[in-house]
């Protein structure tokens, strides 16, 4: 199916062209139609699943086809974290770049000033977290009364980041006549209720994230001595096909002490973390994404919700407690059908966690048996292999070592794509 059969308008369809979409994701088949019949949404499905597009884009043609727009906010986005906030905004910018509708975005943790200068000069699309939503609205920025369509993004995780009481402070707010979509990855009973609250005779999408990333990335174990840990990396990332690197480190203390080392041999790189200001982490994050810095250090946390297009590797420096988070760091390479690689760093006090690891994936990580710095057999700190006997589907688990991006295979610069969950699990 094509975009077209879903009835999109030409602006958008362009737009959409250009992000390099050729087919719409089961998603936005499912929902496009709907959200266009104004009907309410209770869209089951998490970020990776192209859900932005899948009400931005009928948002956008709801509203071009109301031209001349009638003033105020028609529509406003509520999302937990700012940078889910600053994404939604950016799908908006590309697909309505021919629509000349205004959206614009607000978040906490920065100066209201420009986001106020913004709200002044007219906005059509606001995407909002909950805090700076309500202090706006508060000090009189925001008036909700000419507002259509309502999207609550991520309900799942309003309620596990403590938001749910700022957000039924929002919906109190909202006129009751209003279209309405819900998403939500789960749907405790809390969220459930929410949903039945705020939804009149709901249409129901339900999605489940693109199939299981884990065979698709080329996987590899390298055993050293956690001391040795940054010279590995240093000799690792002297692989020029190394574009883009996320590394992945369990402290905030560590992500600073990789990125000086990386910075001492001449290796672009910065560290996001929560101890670093929103400022810094946002720089960081575009430095990276523009291709000006090559190395990204962060904690799970720090990454959660970030979107990073075309990533080619992942460095786990150090293995996650949870073994769930491994596939959830390792998933942010290989999006979209591509293969990715990721490369796994496992000194001797991290034996535990590589065996959960591995159990919970099915698979013994390929081992790179010759580096270096292979785990020195005299140190304290020695590297035991863990050894298991290999199951048919691991015998039969081939790394592709060639990696070429199915962006790159298909000519498509801009590489925005159809990927898998993206949130870390800490
Ligand atoms: P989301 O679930 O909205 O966070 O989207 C995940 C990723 O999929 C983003 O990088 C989008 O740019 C990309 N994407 C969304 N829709 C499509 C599509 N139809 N074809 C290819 N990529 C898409």
């Amino acid at each position: 199916m094509a975009f077209k059969q879903l009835k999109i308008i030409e602006p958008i369809l362009k737009a959409v062209a250009a992000e390099g979409y050729t087919i719409p994701t089961p998603i936005q088949q499912q929902a496009i139609p709907l959200v266009l019949q104004r009907k309410d949404l209770l869209g089951c499905a998490q970020t990776g699943t192209g859900k932005t597009a899948a009400f931005a884009i009928p948002i956008l043609q709801i509203l071009h086809e109301q031209k001349p727009l009638p003033h105020g906010i028609k529509v406003l986005i509520l999302t937990p974290t700012r940078e889910l906030a600053i994404q939604i905004d950016e799908s908006f910018a590309a697909y309505g770049r021919h629509t000349g509708i205004r959206h614009s975005v607000i978040f906490g943790g920065v100066s209201q000033l420009h986001q106020t200068n913004a709200l002044k000069r007219g906005v059509d699309i606001l995407v909002a977290t909950p805090g700076r939503l309500l202090d706006l609205m508060n000090q009189g920025f925001i008036n909700l009364k000419h507002l259509q369509i309502f999207v609550l993004d991520e309900a799942d995780r309003m309620l596990d980041m403590g938001f749910i009481h700022d957000v039924k402070k929002v919906i109190a707010k909202l006129p009751a006549k209003r279209q309405t979509l819900f998403f939500s990855a789960t749907m405790p009973p809390e969220i459930q209720k929410l949903a039945n609250v705020l939804l009149t005779n709901p249409a129901k999408v339900e999605v489940t994230p693109p199939s299981t990333t884990v065979e698709k990335i080329d996987q590899s174990l390298y055993y050293v001595n956690k001391q040795e840990k940054p010279e590995l990396l240093k000799h690792l990332l002297n692989d020029t096909n190394i574009k883009s690197a996320l590394v992945f480190s369990r402290t905030k203390h560590g992500a600073n002490k990789v990125v000086k080392i990386l910075d001492k041999a001449g290796v672009q790189s910065a560290a996001i973390h929560g101890n670093k200001s929103q400022v810094a982490r946002q720089k960081a994050l575009s430095d990276f994404k523009e291709g000006k810095i090559r190395v990204l250090v962060a904690t799970d946390i720090a990454a959660r919700g970030i979107d990073i297009d075309e990533l080619t590797h992942v460095f786990n420096f150090d293995l996650p407690d949870v073994p769930e988070t491994y596939v959830h760091r390792i998933g942010r390479t290989g999006r979209a059908g591509n293969s990715g690689i990721a490369i796994s760093f496992c000194s001797g006090d991290e034996r535990t966690e590589l065996r959960d690891i591995q159990k919970l994936i099915g698979l013994t990580i390929p081992l790179v048996k010759e580096h270096p710095f292979v785990a020195n057999a005299n140190n304290n700190n020695t590297v035991q292999p863990v050894i298991q006997r290999p199951t048919q589907q691991q015998r039969s688990f081939k790394p592709k070592r060639n990696f070429q991006s199915q962006a790159a295979r298909n000519g498509n610069s801009s590489g925005r794509k159809y990927g898998p969950q993206r949130s870390g699990s800490r």
